[in-house]
């Protein structure tokens, strides 16, 4: 029955000197296994002394810092629940996230601190007070607590069951919704997850942190994952491939979680070629959160042939991770790989399956169909959102991802799109992803998004917008012509455009919504 900063900081004592947490910027911020642990409990207490109680949503709208899952792990251990947000969203967003949680205080720093000073809760506000009046200084109320010694009130017992975080879904496909996850559901995640990291590496493993820490990627699968493995984040806010690469040199990393968006600038942009790629330490990218198109495999592998690609799926609605490309290993049997552009295997103590979503019925192996998760890492439910909880997690506890895929005779799984994104043309099924990679398999093609645009005869029609690579000559008929040649006639492109650049999430997804609502606007 052990929480999640219980499970992730256990054995800190015998790493105490450890660097667990390090900015990568010049003069950044750094965290020992000692630092961490006592300030984790330090945090914990102070969040007493200012009235949190067992339950209590606390909202952190902090960038990544070495600080993060320190406040983060704090806010668990005094059995409040984390929720994090995105600290350049905008003031009404981040609002709306405090108003939905009911939070109770928020942590912010000078980034976020006018966002959220007039939110009608109190704010933390971590590094420079002087530049956030009326917050409560994080180093004056861990200094406070410690004079105060005991905590003011006796905490209550934490239990697996109770709440712990409470992220909410970006909403690219919908509103967006708080996810309720249980110190069991991550700490079960964490055990699944962790064991393709390698027992030879615990104590050793460099990690990269760019992945923002408010999203579940980041918070579960590479700041707890790592912490728990008595390894280092180099902690990363804000992506530039110059600043990224010099990170990845400087601190020797060996294990970058990333998005495809991350991975095509390192493969196609020409500022990766100042660098003696062939000196890094990497040995394995992660990469997760949206489609990996197999051409940006191919050359990424061209690029950096020292380098393992592993690719793994998951939701947040799943606390982070449910498939991933290296199986077994420990004291799960030697590690397999998954086949090249496969997602990768089911973890273990994990039940999938493939289901018709008009049906229900579960389908057979190389079909596709609804991906379905059941095991103790499903979410409780959306915060105050019942019915959207019972749409997606059924009277059997199965999760519907609302993601199709298929797996295949050896145990690969392989990801078609999201549901919701699937363009309906006539009464067939378009996925932008199948033609998003053949356009990035053109090599005037810099980057690319496939959408459906409603259409009066045949219900949607698949449309592009690609970003061409400067200097080509290629016209929209051409780059239209070059994706006929490849696909159904069904599935041609109806309408291309260029653009200057394709919108995406924070977590590496494109956002198709947007990208449409600006198109249509552009016909009418
Ligand atoms: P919303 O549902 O509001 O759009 P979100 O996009 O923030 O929320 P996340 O939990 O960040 O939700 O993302 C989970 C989704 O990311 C999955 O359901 C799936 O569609 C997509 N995804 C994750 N990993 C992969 C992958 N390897 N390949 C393709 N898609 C992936």
């Amino acid at each position: 029955d052990v929480t999640v900063p219980e499970f992730v900081l256990a054995g800190a004592e015998a790493y105490a000197d450890k660097v667990a947490l390090v900015e990568a910027a010049p003069e950044g911020r750094s965290y020992t296994y000692g630092e961490v642990s006592r300030d984790v409990a330090r945090f914990a207490r102070a969040l007493r002394s200012v009235g949190v109680r067992k339950g209590h949503v606390v909202v952190v709208a902090l960038p990544n810092l070495a600080v993060y899952p320190v406040v983060s792990l704090g806010i668990m251990s005094a059995g409040a629940v984390f929720s994090g947000v995105n600290p350049r969203a905008i003031a009404a967003e981040i609002k709306k996230q405090v108003e939905d949680s009911e939070a109770k205080l928020v942590v912010a720093n000078e980034v976020a601190y006018d966002k959220v000073k007039d939110a009608g809760v109190p704010v933390i506000g971590v590094g420079d007070v002087a530049r956030m009046p009326g917050a409560i200084g994080w180093d004056e109320l861990l200094a406070a607590a410690d004079r105060a010694g005991a905590p003011v009130v006796a905490l209550e017992p934490v239990q697996q069951s109770d709440l712990c975080a409470l992220p909410y879904s970006s909403g690219t496909t919908g509103v967006s919704k708080g996810v309720m996850l249980s110190h069991r559901n991550l700490v079960s995640n964490l055990c699944s997850s962790m064991f393709a990291v390698g027992p030879d590496l615990v104590g050793q493993v460099v990690t990269l942190g760019l992945m923002p820490f408010f999203h579940i990627y980041g918070i579960t699968g590479i700041c707890c994952a790592t912490l728990r493995h008595k390894g280092t984040v180099v902690v990363m806010d804000r992506f530039d491939l110059r600043t990224f690469l010099g990170a990845l040199v400087a601190h020797r990393v060996m294990f970058a979680p990333l998005v495809p968006p991350v991975m095509l600038a390192m493969v196609k942009s020409p500022v990766a070629d100042e660098f003696d790629l062939s000196a890094l330490a990497l040995r394995s990218v992660m990469t997760a959160a949206a489609p990996l198109a197999p051409d940006l495999l191919a050359a990424f592998q061209a690029k950096f042939p020292g380098v393992q690609v592993e690719e793994a799926y998951g939701l947040t609605e799943h606390s982070c991770i449910t498939l991933t490309h290296a199986g077994g290993g420990g004291e799960q049997g030697p590690v397999q790989i998954a086949k090249k552009n496969s997602v990768g295997f089911i973890l273990p103590n994990l039940e999938v399956k493939f289901v018709d979503p008009d049906t229900g019925r579960s389908l057979p192996k190389n079909t596709p169909g609804e991906i379905c998760v059941r095991s103790q890492a499903v979410m409780q439910g959306y915060y105050r959102r019942k019915e959207e909880t019972e749409r997606t997690i059924d009277a059997n506890g199965w999760l519907h991802t609302g993601d199709v895929g298929y797996i295949d005779d050896d145990g690969d799984v392989f990801i078609i799109d999201r549901i919701k994104e699937l363009i309906k043309y006539k009464g067939f099924q378009v996925a932008p992803a199948e033609l998003e990679a053949i356009l990035l398999s053109h090599p005037s093609v810099e980057d690319a998004a496939v959408f459906g645009l409603p259409d009066e005869e045949a219900g949607e029609v698949p449309v592009s917008c690609v970003v061409r690579r400067r200097g080509a000559a290629e016209s929209e008929a051409d780059m239209m012509a070059y994706v006929a040649a490849r696909v159904a006639s069904y599935k041609k492109l109806r309408l291309l455009r260029f653009v200057d650049a394709i919108p995406k999430s924070v977590s590496g997804k494109i956002l198709r919504r947007q990208l449409r609502d600006e198109f249509v606007k552009t016909i009418k």
